[in-house]
């Protein structure tokens, strides 16, 4: 079976897994800060906070801006529903936006403006497939409108740029994304004070760490605001620090894969006109998944169903959340009608570290065959 993701782990991750046992400290302690300041430095940032996914992270920098309830938040609705559902942690009330087109899956600037009311306070932008879109509008438009710019990176890890287009950014390094640590998330603020925070309401807003407490051989500690168990812990960093070390060149396959894919699905386009393939329009990208839409006239889960006969998984990116049950009691009588002509048609295919040029001919092959 060709798999839609898989994580590369080997002696290395193993080594680091045993050396951090060995050490006698296996919760949050010295690795998960040497993983904060190494993420940081690899994202052109100062510090970063480690959390233990970037569900939380998002709910930690929503958090840590003081957002809550009657206050809206605009989000597009083609996302992991994480990312709505820290907005509903807050109390905020969620704002979900169209796409801006079936080939840029992206949240659409023009409808973001449109949305916004005078208890807007943030837009959460997610870079779908890990396709960067143009920093410059997104920032004018923040500033404009005095709104806080966050971004969900959950798919665009190690890219340059990346965690710096507004006032936060929440990373995601579980086991499907472009590095792991099994579960686990960091987040980025531009606010050096902001940051602190989130690293209090990481640990129940407590002003020291145990291993702090350890270390200045003290048991006294005060909680100055109400806080979270988000902690991630030694073990997860230390597997967080290998896979950093080789984030480039999981990333570079990744953009030679999908350069092979390209080209191959560019063939199959000369006879099957409609079949879109979103692109980067910025050209930067940190490849996490290889999304296509199916002709409009051929069955998506049909298609899905002759792959997978074929020993090739392919998923769905995604439902988007305004469909859901639970989130369509909350916005009743949404209609979001790319979002949702895009979920009917997308088709992810594999993209991983581990695939070679013949699986690429093996999967659009039966692609073919099964469109
Ligand atoms: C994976 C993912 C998340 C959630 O990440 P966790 O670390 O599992 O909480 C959030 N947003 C997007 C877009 C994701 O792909």
């Amino acid at each position: 079976m060709i798999l839609v993701a898989e994580p590369i782990l080997g002696p290395q991750e193993q080594a680091a897994v045993a050396d951090v046992l060995r050490s006698g400290w296996i919760t949050q302690g010295p690795a998960v800060r040497e993983f904060e300041q190494t993420f940081a430095q690899r994202h052109g940032a100062a510090d970063a906070v480690a959390v233990n996914s970037c569900t939380a992270a998002l709910h930690l920098a929503l958090a840590a801006l003081d957002i809550g309830p009657g206050d809206e938040v605009i989000a597009p609705s083609l996302t992991f529903v994480a990312t709505v559902n820290a907005i509903l942690y807050t109390g905020a009330c969620p704002v979900l936006v169209d796409i801006e087109a079936l080939d840029v899956p992206l949240i659409s600037i023009a409808l973001v403006e449109a949305a916004i009311t005078p208890r807007t306070r943030a837009i959460v932008m997610m870079h779908f497939g890990g396709h960067l879109a143009d920093p410059d509008p997104w920032r004018a438009l923040a500033k404009q409108f005095g709104l806080w710019l966050i971004e969900d990176t959950a798919h665009a890890i190690g890219v340059p740029g990346v965690g710096h287009y507004g006032e936060a950014a929440a990373f995601s390094f579980y086991g499907n994304k472009n590095m792991t640590t099994a579960e686990g998330g960091m987040v980025l603020m531009r606010d050096p004070v902001r940051l602190e925070r989130v690293r209090r309401m990481r640990g129940h807003g407590i002003t020291s760490s145990a291993h702090d407490r350890l270390i200045a051989r003290s048991a006294h500690y005060d909680v100055t605001e109400l806080g979270f168990n988000y902690r991630m812990d030694d073990l997860r960093a230390a597997i967080g620090l290998v896979q950093l070390g080789q984030l480039n060149e999981f990333n570079c396959i990744r953009t030679t894969l999908v350069a092979g894919y390209l080209e191959r699905l560019e063939r199959l386009r000369n006879s099957h006109h409609d079949l879109i393939v979103p692109q980067s329009r910025s050209g930067n990208s940190a490849h996490h998944i290889m999304p296509i839409l199916v002709p409009a006239l051929a069955d998506r889960d049909t298609v899905a169903a002759k792959m997978q006969a074929a020993g090739i998984q392919t998923t769905i990116h995604y439902p988007p959340v305004h469909t859901l049950t639970y989130h369509r009691t909350r916005l009743p009588g949404l209609s979001l009608p790319l979002s949702e002509e895009f979920h009917h048609r997308v088709l992810t295919l594999p993209l991983h570290p581990r695939m070679s040029e013949q699986d690429l001919d093996h999967v659009v092959a039966a692609l073919e065959e099964a469109i």
